[in-house]
């Protein structure tokens, strides 16, 4: 393998020999540790972005990367062909803490969802009695829930769909955070679920009414229709609740007993499920839908291998006795108000909006302008790493491992960063 040395050097060959399906800062990460990262020239970066959510514990968690280690050093795979001896004990602790009767492990995030939508259809043959074939699913407008051909079948986001079709069909696309719309689409006796984020991520962090997912799930409830929830990037204690349903409850397990609670039938988990380490995703559901699946019918060769299962497990484990729930509940907090008086002071950021520590910051400039990049590219060069979501919206999400003091810091270089836009 060539040694890289210079960051330079490492996007020419990524240019050169990589598929050009992304479209990275300029930055080229060689080292990660809690919540920083470094540059191949050394430099030390705060990450505002977390892989997407998915190193919710921060870079190279110590008790995960032992877990890690360990499990490698034993069993890797063995494929579901035959048993192993952490499958088991991987799928009691993951059920009873989030509160489901049965999971089904896979690998990633895209393959959860595709998961969910298939268990959601037998179940609406099978269970609800829909004819052949006829099964629909609503999605809401500007989701994203992965890359497959399936779900860009549903995405508004042409650039994820444009030359991609045909495109699957039976999916009926509704408004975000609008139950009416939901409660129409619901009259059609052929809808099978409702497949929803609680707060949408990717789409530029938009938090709904507080009751949506509530009366979602009693809207869908009255209609005999299945409300799942892809909580992979809400979940695992990002929005400072151990999963976005949970409300505003900071307990460090799932539970039905706080009124706050709303309980999906399917849940969608991935990313941070791992602390960032390997890829693991799963759903869970109660025996009366999860036992709609039999031998065959679903799988994945790594899905539930000893390796993810054993990871999944030391990355959970972290959330509840690091209290990762509260601390992004209470820097979230104060990580507004900081933004609050950067929009109130300068016309370049107009809003900030969010909820534990999955935040947005609007841009004061048109979708298509580059005012978010260039923000986010002098951010970089001040020490911190940021990405747009969309045009004009820069996500801010760091691993919830953060310290006050060091959030306070990190505002500050934001800060800075503004002021230095605003002349
Ligand atoms: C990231 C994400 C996915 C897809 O996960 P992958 O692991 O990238 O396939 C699906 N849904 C939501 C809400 C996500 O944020």
């Amino acid at each position: 393998m060539q040694t890289i040395t210079s960051s330079n050097q490492a996007i020419a060959l990524e240019d050169k020999y990589g598929a050009h399906n992304y479209h990275p800062l300029p930055v080229v990460l060689a080292k990660g540790e809690g919540v920083f990262l470094w540059d191949v020239e050394g430099k030390r970066y705060y990450d505002f972005l977390s892989a997407y959510s998915a190193v919710n514990q921060g870079h190279c968690h110590p008790r995960i990367k032992d877990a890690l280690i360990e499990q490698a050093s034993t069993l890797t795979l063995t494929s579901r062909a035959f048993h192993n001896d952490v499958l088991g004990p991987f799928e009691k602790y993951i059920t009873e803490y989030f509160g489901f009767d049965k999971v089904l492990p896979m690998n990633t995030g895209a393959e959860g969802v595709e998961t969910a939508i298939k268990i959601a259809r037998k179940w609406g043959y099978e269970k609800k009695g829909v004819d052949e074939n006829q099964a629909k699913i609503i999605v809401a407008e500007n989701n994203f829930h992965g890359r497959t051909t399936t779900i860009i079948s549903f995405s508004n986001d042409e650039n994820a769909r444009r030359n991609f079709g045909p495109y699957t069909a039976g999916f009926i696309k509704i408004p975000y955070d609008d139950v009416d719309a939901l409660k129409e689409a619901l009259s059609d006796p052929d809808v099978v679920a409702f497949l929803v984020e609680p707060i949408q991520g990717e789409a530029g962090v938009y938090v709904p009414s507080d009751d949506y997912i509530k009366q979602a799930k009693a809207a869908c409830e009255a209609k005999n229709v299945l409300l799942i929830a892809d909580e992979i990037q809400t979940g695992i204690a990002r929005t400072g609740s151990l999963l976005a349903v949970c409300g505003n409850c900071t307990c460090e397990k799932s539970c039905e007993k706080q009124a706050t609670y709303t309980k999906p039938d399917m849940l969608i988990l991935g990313k941070a499920i791992s602390g960032g380490f390997y890829p693991v995703s799963a759903v869970l559901a109660d025996d009366h839908i999860m036992g709609v699946i039999k031998p065959g019918q679903h799988g994945s060769t790594f899905g539930g291998n000893p390796l993810g299962a054993k990871v999944a497990m030391a990355a959970l484990e972290v959330v509840s006795d690091e209290n990762l729930a509260q601390n992004a509940r209470k820097l979230g907090e104060l990580f507004r108000v900081r933004m609050q008086k950067l929009v109130d002071r300068y016309t370049i950021v107009k809003l900030v909006r969010g909820k534990g520590l999955l935040n947005a910051v609007v841009v004061n400039d048109t979708e298509e302008s580059s005012t978010a990049w260039d923000i986010c590219v002098a951010l970089k060069d001040n020490g911190l790493l940021a990405k747009p979501t969309h045009g004009n919206i820069i996500r801010f999400a760091p691993p919830l491992v953060m310290t006050e003091e060091q959030l306070h810091e990190c505002c500050d270089i934001i800060e800075k960063t503004i002021a230095a836009f605003e002349k």
